[in-house]
């Protein structure tokens, strides 16, 4: 593993323009669960994609917030740190790299650490927006109340978390960050989400830019690889983190 990790870290040494790819396993150490993974709480609820999806919150918005909150742990979100791998992005860019973060969490904590280039792919758990005039609420807001209103047209607010059945928005956005990268570097997904799972195949085949993975398993994707690693990410980025900025 240590070569490994040597020749993704010489890659970072090397490219200007990083384009990273973010999944749970980035966030699980700053206590937020993994929530499709075993033992996530997506998994312990069969109905999951019936309950989290656009046509239940139109159908059901008061028993869509309720779930909506208990799913997410609503009352936790602001209270979450980031932690050595968030920190170690935002390094990065603070040694003078250009550092794209194209992230399928929620929790906000790639900003909250710093990193200024950052697509939420999948949303944000920080606002709701009311479907009808478009207005954006905070979450202070949203967990004032049972059921959040519009404060202009009274009817529920919608979650700024892409929803099963929502499409999804920021895929041409995040076609756009690769083409200008570099090196591609996946962090702690298992690249099972579609159409997130397509953005390394963008990266190797059309923008032919050389691409590494570090994740705890193996995934359907590691043979698009230059470098796979299968780690702990807090290990693997510790040791990446040695050779780029103590051994110069
Ligand atoms: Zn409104």
């Amino acid at each position: 593993m240590n070569q490994i990790i040597h020749e993704i870290g010489n890659h970072l040494k090397q490219a200007n323009h990083i384009v990273i790819l973010t999944g749970a396993g980035v966030s699980t150490d700053s206590g937020i669960p993994d929530f499709r993974s075993a033992g996530g709480i997506w998994d312990t609820d069969q109905t999951r994609e019936y309950y989290m999806s656009n046509h239940y919150y139109r159908n059901n918005p008061d028993d869509f917030w309720k779930k909506y909150k208990q799913i997410f742990q609503l009352k936790l979100a602001g209270e979450y740190e980031p932690n050595e791998i968030h920190d170690f992005l935002k390094r990065l860019e603070v040694e003078g790299k250009h550092i794209s973060i194209i992230t399928q969490n929620v929790d906000g904590l790639h900003t909250k650490a710093g990193s200024r280039h950052v697509l939420e792919y999948h949303g944000t758990l920080a606002t709701a927006s009311c479907p009808a005039c478009g207005d954006t609420y905070p979450l202070t807001y949203v967990m004032n109340t049972d059921i959040p209103l519009c404060g202009h047209c009274s009817v529920p607010l919608k979650p700024d978390v892409v929803l099963f059945g929502d499409p999804i928005t920021e895929h041409e956005k995040a076609e756009q960050m690769i083409e200008q990268a570099e090196f591609m570097l996946v962090l702690g997904t298992s690249l099972w989400v579609k159409p997130f799972n397509l953005l390394p195949e963008f990266a190797v085949y059309e923008c032919n830019i050389p691409a590494a993975i570090i994740n705890r398993e193996p995934t359907a994707k590691d043979n698009l690889f230059d470098f796979v690693v299968h780690s702990e990410l807090k290990k693997a980025i510790s040791k990446l983190q040695n050779d780029l900025f103590h051994n110069n």
